[in-house]
C-alpha cells in the first residue's frame, strides 16, 4: 500500500513522571506533539526509522516544550517548523498560531485547525485533525495539551475559571467519536475525584473499571473520545443537576450556575 494513502498513526512517548509526547506518523514521516524531552523522541524517531518533519506545541510549560532546542540544534539547516501559539513567547517557534487558523502538513498528510482555549495558560491552543482525508468519516484527532484532560482539566496556573469553562465547553461540542489525546496520565487520579463528584454513576464506574485494567497492563489510559468525556467527566458535566448538587454541598450556594460549579469543583479539585 502507497504510504500515502494510509492512515496516520499516533504513538506515545512516556516522558518524565507521567507526560505522553505523542509521535503522528504517515510512512517514514513524523511530526511531534509537546516534545518536552528530546531524548525520548530521537529514540522513538530511530528505533521507527522516522524522519522529523514538524513540532507542535500547544502551550509554554517547560515539561511541553524542553525538548524543542534540542530537536532543532540536531537538525540545523533543516527549517523544521514549530508551531505554537501566537499569545505565548516561546523560543523556536516559527508560526504563531489562533484560533481560525489551519496548517496543512504535507509529509503527514494532515490538516489541522487550530483552536483557542487559554485556562491553564493564558494563550493555550488546540490542534484538530482528520486522520485520513481519504476517509472523512474516520474520526477527528484532538490535541489538547493540559486543558481537557481524561476525566479531568488542567489547573488554572494563569487564566479564570470562566475561560477554561468556556474552552471546556468548545472541546465538549467536537463530535462524539473524536479522539482525545491530552498530554498527561492522570485518569486514575481524575477518577477517583470524578468519584467523589458522581458516586452513583455507572458510566464511572465501568469507566473506572477499565481504567484500572489498563494501567495494570502497563498501558496509557489515552485516547479517550469526547463522548466518554461527556458522559463521566465532572468538569464538562456542570450543567447536569447531580453535579451541580455536589458542589452546592461542597460549597453551599456553589451549585446556582453552571460556571459557579465548574469554579467550586476546580478549587474542589485542587486540594483533593
Ligand atoms: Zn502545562
Ligand atoms: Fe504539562
Amino acid at each position: 500500500m502507497d504510504s500515502s494513502t494510509r492512515p496516520v498513526t499516533v504513538i506515545p512517548i512516556s516522558a518524565f513522571k507521567d507526560n505522553y509526547l505523542w509521535l503522528l506518523c504517515r510512512g517514514a514521516e513524523a511530526v511531534v506533539v509537546d516534545p518536552g524531552d528530546a531524548v525520548p523522541v530521537e529514540r522513538t524517531l530511530a528505533d521507527r526509522g522516522l524522519k522529523l518533519r514538524a513540532i507542535l506545541l500547544t502551550h509554554h510549560h517547560a515539561d511541553h516544550i524542553g525538548g524543542v532546542r534540542a530537536l532543532l540544534d540536531t537538525r540545523e539547516g533543516q527549517s523544521l517548523p514549530v508551531y505554537g501559539p501566537a499569545n505565548e513567547p516561546i523560543d523556536g517557534v516559527t508560526d504563531r498560531l489562533k484560533e481560525g487558523d489551519r496548517i496543512v502538513l504535507d509529509a503527514i498528510g494532515i490538516t489541522f485547525d487550530i483552536l483557542d482555549i487559554p485556562g491553564h495558560t493564558r494563550g493555550h491552543i488546540a490542534y484538530v485533525a482528520m486522520p485520513d482525508e481519504s476517509h472523512p468519516e474516520a474520526p477527528l484527532l484532538l490535541f489538547c495539551g493540559d486543558t481537557l484532560f481524561a476525566a479531568g482539566c488542567g489547573r488554572l496556573f494563569e487564566g479564570t475559571p470562566a475561560q477554561m469553562h468556556d474552552s471546556l465547553a468548545k472541546l465538549a461540542a467536537l463530535p462524539p467519536d473524536t479522539r482525545v489525546y491530552c498530554a498527561h496520565e492522570y485518569t486514575l487520579s481524575n477518577l477517583r475525584f470524578a468519584r467523589a463528584v458522581e458516586p452513583d454513576s455507572d458510566a464511572l464506574e465501568r469507566r473506572v473499571a477499565d481504567a484500572d485494567a489498563t494501567r495494570a497492563r502497563g498501558e496509557p489510559t489515552l485516547p479517550s473520545t469526547i463522548a466518554l468525556e461527556r458522559a463521566t467527566n465532572p468538569f464538562l458535566r456542570v450543567d447536569q443537576a447531580v453535579v451541580r448538587e455536589a458542589a452546592e454541598r461542597h460549597a453551599p450556594g456553589a451549585g446556582r450556575t453552571a460556571l459557579s460549579t465548574f469554579t467550586a469543583l476546580r478549587r474542589w479539585k485542587d486540594s483533593f
